[in-house]
């Protein structure tokens, strides 16, 4: 069983139709519906609620970490991406969705700004399969669209040692890395583009899919220990 902590900042949604529409109880909600299987056990965690939805006791428990932020990544307290950094450091999968790359966990463990070429035009989106070996894109087909998103674009600082798994294209012209898995320490992440808040894209199938696999991926290191660091003894002498 992996045990999934599925987090939302949960701002402007619950009151906004244009959020509720598709997503009447959250964005966090639409993903745990969406991905929900024999193998999950999935939470929810807001920000608004205690310690931010993330006490120590629920980090330790979980395997990977799903986030969906974007006007209040700012109100992350440091001390908890601190937190956070250090349980993907020892293994828990991190799997960041959106726009929550400029989140500053995401900042953090990627090492960069994070900046992209953005627009909101609500056009389609073509999403390519560029490595079908990577497990994330296990069952996928190698290119399916979604009719409207916000467009993303290259330039997108994203550390150069992620590799892409997903590659899209958007009816404006732009190209964008849209699916890229990274290692930090003992950690596995997934960055994942789609899933504006007034668009239906994590109600696709396509889109639920990789989630669900991203979550798995980020799952293969969680419970492996992390080999305890001494200082290095000098290697024995065999008189070469
Ligand atoms: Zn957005």
């Amino acid at each position: 069983m992996i045990n999934v902590t599925v987090w939302n900042e949960c701002r402007r949604q619950l009151d906004n139709p244009a959020v509720t529409g598709f997503y009447p109880q959250g964005i966090h909600q639409a993903v745990i519906d969406g991905i929900a299987a024999a193998d999950l056990h999935l939470t929810a965690a807001l920000l608004d609620d205690a310690e931010c939805g993330l006490p120590q006791d629920l980090l330790n428990q979980t395997d990977v970490l799903v986030w969906w932020g974007h006007i209040a990544h700012h109100e992350v307290p440091d001390e908890l991406v601190y937190r956070i950094r250090d349980r993907v450091w020892n293994g828990m999968g991190l799997v960041v969705l959106h726009s929550g790359h400029y989140s500053k966990i995401f900042q953090l463990l990627n090492g960069t700004s994070c900046r992209l070429h953005w627009r909101e035009a609500n056009e389609k989106e073509r999403i390519w399969c560029i490595d079908p070996t990577h497990p994330v894109a296990e069952g996928l087909p190698e290119t399916f669209t979604l009719k409207h998103e916000e467009t993303y674009g290259e330039p997108f600082m994203i550390a150069p040692d992620g590799h892409t798994v997903f590659q899209s294209w958007f009816k404006g012209g732009e190209t964008f890395r849209s699916g890229v898995a990274l290692q930090r320490e003992n950690g596995r992440i997934f960055y994942f583009q789609p899933g504006h808040e007034s668009c239906p894209s994590l109600l696709d199938e396509n889109v639920l899919k990789i989630i669900g696999n991203a979550v798995r991926w980020c799952a293969g290191s969680s419970k492996k220990p992390y080999p305890e660091m001494c200082i290095p003894k000098a290697f024995e002498n065999d008189g070469v």
